[in-house]
């Protein structure tokens, strides 16, 4: 279990997150649904070790684990899936997907991954990681390689950015095959339809929890309130701490 427990962070002396508390169990898949600006992508960073809280901490499996980085806590089998994916450039898509030939998975197994993110195995596995790809293909190949390495948590901020329209569809797909592998998901998104599909969500606003539940009941509440409230920077809200 991966839990967010009181966590705050600020930035030149500006409160991006409030007390926030989340808790992510083995096997089940969540949304962290919010608008621009909420304080997502900081969650996300927080669980990957990449920022450390002002105050709070991040537990796993009941062990304190907000002092550890981004390879120990990959070690401990929680990866990520960046909004904006890393460039790496000069080695083989193939290379890349088995971690320069580390991770022993099969041809078969490596062509399943791109084709279920909707790239051909034979257009794209020799092919090399420069400037020519797209930032879409970038996207779908990196959300391949979490399918090939089947962390125990897979955090994925908005996959569905720089995707075209089917990407509602792989979101489904992906879900449905990180269920299979017991990989438990912590997907990112400003979109309903997206959240709609995990079993459970939070709903993020301004740095605080809004709500959390079902993901049909945050998804129904997000659409009634969000954007019709005071629950923005600057706000009386805001002006609280
Ligand atoms: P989201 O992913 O929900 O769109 P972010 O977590 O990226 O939101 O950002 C939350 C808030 O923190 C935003 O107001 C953003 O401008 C601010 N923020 C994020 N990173 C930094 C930073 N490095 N320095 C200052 N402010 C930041
Ligand atoms: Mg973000």
């Amino acid at each position: 279990m991966l839990c967010l427990r009181n966590v705050e962070y600020e930035k030149n002396g500006r409160k991006i997150l409030h007390g926030v508390n989340m808790t992510f169990r083995e096997g089940m898949s969540y949304s962290i649904l919010g608008p621009n600006g909420a304080g997502k992508s900081t969650i996300a960073r927080i669980l990957m070790g990449e920022l450390k809280p002002t105050s709070g901490e991040v537990l796993f499996d009941g062990r304190d684990i907000t002092g550890l980085n981004i390879t120990e806590r990959a070690r401990l089998g929680i990866s990520m899936a960046w909004q904006e994916p890393a460039r790496y450039e000069g080695i083989r898509i193939r290379e890349y997907l088995t971690l320069g030939g580390k991770l022993k998975v099969g041809k078969d197994e490596i062509k399943e991954a791109l084709e279920l993110v909707g790239l051909s195995y034979k257009l794209y596995a020799g092919r090399m990681i420069d400037k020519t790809l797209s930032g879409g293909e970038r996207k779908r190949i990196e959300l391949a390689s979490l399918l090939l390495l089947k962390p125990r948590y897979a955090i994925l901020d908005e996959p569905d950015s720089g995707l075209d329209i089917t990407a509602g569809e792989l979101i489904e797909e992906l879900l449905n095959c990180f269920k299979k592998t017991g990989t438990t998901i912590i997907l990112i998104t400003h979109h309903e339809e997206i959240a709609r599909k995990t079993d459970f969500a939070y709903f993020l606003c301004a740095g605080r929890l809004v709500k959390k539940g079902f993901s049909r009941e945050v998804v129904e509440y997000y659409r009634k309130t969000c954007g019709k409230c005071l629950f923005v920077e600057g706000s009386r809200h805001d002006d609280k701490d």
